[in-house]
């Protein structure tokens, strides 16, 4: 599992998309601890291997 973040610290309620090397499989996280799980749970299913890559911030306004 490889984490790539573009800003130091956090990661706290960042998003995440996390992408398999192995197959199509992707899935949208929000927080690094949501990613990793996604990451481990499809690597143990499958023993592919997922990169979580930090999705840019949202900048929605209500
Ligand atoms: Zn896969």
């Amino acid at each position: 599992m490889t984490t790539k973040e573009t800003a130091p610290g956090g990661g706290e309620g960042k998003r995440y998309l996390v992408d398999c090397n192995g197959c199509s499989y992707e899935r949208a996280a929000t927080g690094r601890d949501e990613a990793t799980r996604i990451g481990t749970d499809h690597r143990r299913e499958t023993g592919h291997e997922l990169v979580a890559i930090e999705l840019p911030p949202t900048t929605e306004t209500a």
